[in-house]
């Protein structure tokens, strides 16, 4: 039997594995994907304290061989269901079940996308869906953001604050975030509005260059170098409902100390309700779980 099981192999689920083996405890992280996470998406990271400039890939591969370093063993499998069993849990993958005292979910999420072609061909080169991560390649550029809840008019206020022009884009007839957002982007000269329109096709072939909407079956160009796409996102978390409760997004409900109220379960990263989704963020709250999660074990 493993100590501790680890679901993901992002920022938050290697750094929950580092602090664990630090603490002596034997771990396995199971990824499904790419070890490393959503982060290996993204070509250029600038604002991860002590690194002045780093891609994605380059952190992912620098965590994962420290993880490594320090003992866990990390394998290549989708978990299925994890269920309570005696004193500790079975983990099921497609073709596995462990053994484990504790376990870690760290699922993350990822941004809903528009789904038009070439959209993941130009992630980094004009297609973003993070303005903290992304904002600064767009200073003084003219910037579209497609959405109309809080976080799209987050992003857009951040993003005016650059920028020299800001476009919000919504596809239903009026916008859906706060009042008082609003007021603040109504209030700057920079800031365009637009409504009941569709983002039909990205044009630029190594970049993007604009995109063409529809608004109302009439179709125009609008010419960009950069759009943020905030129409949500979509947390990882359904397999494990039964073990426990999501709230009514997806999320687990827990705060800064990773803990819910199944004993011996512990939550990280992107998965769980939070106001910012960051590598600082969720390398934090692997750090936090890893450390209940060893505190849990060492009083069984
Ligand atoms: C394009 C892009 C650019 C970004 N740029 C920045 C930036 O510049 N700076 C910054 O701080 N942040 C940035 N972010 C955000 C950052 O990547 C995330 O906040 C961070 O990766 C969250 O880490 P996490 O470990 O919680 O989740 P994730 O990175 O999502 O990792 C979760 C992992 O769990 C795996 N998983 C899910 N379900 C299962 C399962 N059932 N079984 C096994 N494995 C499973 C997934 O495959 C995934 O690898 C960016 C994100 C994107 C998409």
């Amino acid at each position: 039997m493993t100590d501790i099981l680890v679901v993901g192999a992002g920022p938050a689920g290697l750094t929950a594995a580092l602090y664990a083996c630090r603490a002596g405890k034997r771990v396995l992280v199971l990824e499904k994907e790419t070890f490393g996470g959503q982060i290996t998406h993204s070509p250029k990271v600038e604002n991860y304290p002590g690194i002045a400039v780093m891609s994605g890939t380059q952190f992912a591969d620098r965590l994962l061989e420290q993880t490594l370093a320090q003992g866990a063993d990390v394998e290549m499998e989708t978990v299925t269901a994890v269920r309570r069993q005696g004193d500790g849990f079975a983990v099921e993958t497609e073709g596995e079940t462990y053994s484990a005292k504790a376990v870690i979910l760290a699922t993350g999420s990822h941004h809903r996308q528009l789904g038009l072609p070439k959209e993941d061909e130009l992630v980094g080169e004009g297609v973003s869906y993070c303005a903290v991560c992304d904002g600064a390649f767009y200073q003084g550029k003219r910037v579209a953001v497609i959405g109309g809840g809080n976080t799209a008019l987050q992003e857009a206020v951040l993003l005016s604050e650059t920028c020299a022009h800001v476009t919000l884009v919504q596809n239903l007839p009026v916008f859906t975030g706060e009042e008082k957002l609003l007021e603040i982007l109504r209030g700057r000269d920079n800031v365009s509005f637009i409504t009941n329109t569709v983002v039909r096709e990205l044009l630029g072939e190594d970049a993007l260059e604009g995109i063409v909407l529809d608004t109302d079956g009439s179709t125009s160009t609008l010419t960009v170098d950069g759009i943020f796409v905030a129409i949500g996102q979509v947390p990882e978390n359904e397999p494990f409902r039964a073990l426990v409760p999501l709230n009514e997004y997806g999320y687990f409900d827990v705060d800064e100390q990773c803990v819910t109220g199944e004993a011996g379960v512990f939550v990280a990263g992107d998965c769980r309700s939070k106001t910012v989704r960051q590598i600082t963020t969720a390398t934090a709250d692997g750090a936090a779980a890893a450390i209940a999660a060893c505190r849990y074990i060492d009083a069984l």
